[in-house]
């Protein structure tokens, strides 16, 4: 593995955490997501949680000077160290930005950065299908991979919940965030030569494969 540290960058539902899960495993290195800090940040009622809630619940993006500081405190951890890999960040020309000067303060150099390229008509069905396990966390799909009893876990039992943002009007608001405000990102980062394309409309289990594969070798 060649740099220190890794950005998943692709739409809502591109499968960003499914697979930079499998990677932080792979490499022993801790994942941080913003949309995972800032769902918990809104359960405990944060300040960071009150300005962060309502802009999640339209789909739009929580101010950037809130997610910079989440991800600068994260980055500052002792696990860190060795590498990390940043899930849903950044989302904006101005996270990017603040990336690159912190990895430069701190004298990584530049981040490798893995664009999960996903059909848009793909996207939508992870999005309205994707139910959550209450208690472990694992993620169903009720079109692709649907759990053995409707609305229950496999594993524990637990009751399956959707995500409040998964519904279909913020689910459009996500979408059209990610064209005008992130997906700029993807020039950037191709500029700068650390960009690497990858289809994401397979399986998760195979996608996984041909990236781990990569980062091998990279
Ligand atoms: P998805 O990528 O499927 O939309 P996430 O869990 O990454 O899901 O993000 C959920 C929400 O959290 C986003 O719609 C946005 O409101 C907020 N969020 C997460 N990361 C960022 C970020 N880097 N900048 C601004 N807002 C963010």
């Amino acid at each position: 593995m060649r740099a220190h540290a890794m950005i998943f960058l692709g739409a809502p539902g591109a499968g960003k955490g499914t697979q930079a899960r499998e990677v932080a495993k792979h490499f022993g290195i801790p994942q941080i997501s913003t949309g995972d800090i800032l769902r918990d940040a809104v359960k405990r009622q944060t300040p960071q949680g009150l300005v962060a809630k309502a802009k999640m619940e339209s789909g739009g993006l929580v101010p950037d000077e809130v997610v910079c500081g989440i991800v600068e405190g994260r980055v500052g951890q002792p696990d860190c160290q060795r590498g990390f890999i940043l899930d849903g960040f950044p989302r904006t020309l101005a996270q990017a930005e603040f990336v690159n000067q912190m990895l430069q303060a701190k004298g990584r150099g530049r981040p490798q950065v893995l664009d999960i390229e996903v059909d848009e008509d793909l996207l939508l069905k992870r999005l309205t299908g994707r139910r959550t396990c209450s208690l472990c966390g694992e993620i169903y799909n009720v079109h692709f991979n649907p759990p053995k009893v409707e609305g229950v876990c496999d594993k524990d039992g637990g009751k399956l919940l959707q995500r409040a943002d998964d519904n279909e009007a913020t689910i459009r608001q996500r979408l059209d965030a990610y064209h005008n405000q992130t997906s700029p990102l993807i020039e950037y980062y191709r500029r700068q030569g650390v960009l690497h394309d990858i289809n994401g409309n397979a399986e998760p289990e195979v996608i996984a494969k041909g990236l781990l594969e990569f980062l091998s070798q990279a």
